[in-house]
């Protein structure tokens, strides 16, 4: 088992594709956390969440690395390393207000 995460390296500067998490604010569902993909910039919600959206969309497409995103912390996670990773300065800005569903 290798110690450190070989995806970091591939991680973009992406733009967020919603407010919220995006499958959540379609279907009127709420969310605990918000985890942004760090390759294609997808907004899901964390594996607290009723819909798991984070974990479903690094199922359907591979994408390996997500930012905690509500605020941006500077931590990030791999999913294939199962590991928290450092992103230091390297955070995604967010677009506007987060939407809550109360
Ligand atoms: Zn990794
Ligand atoms: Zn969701
Ligand atoms: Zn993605």
């Amino acid at each position: 088992m290798s110690k450190t995460c070989t995806h970091l390296a591939g991680i973009a500067g992406v733009t967020p594709s919603a407010l919220g998490c995006e499958e959540c604010l379609k279907i009127g569902s709420s969310w605990v956390h918000l985890r942004l993909c760090r390759t294609c910039g997808h907004v899901g919600c964390c594996d607290s969440s009723p819909n798991k959206h984070a974990t479903r969309h690094f199922r359907a497409t591979g994408h390996p690395i997500i930012e905690g995103y509500d605020p941006p912390e500077g931590w990030g996670w791999c999913y294939v390393d199962k590991k928290f990773v450092d992103l230091g300065g390297c955070t995604t800005p967010q677009r506007g207000p987060i939407p809550r569903f109360v």
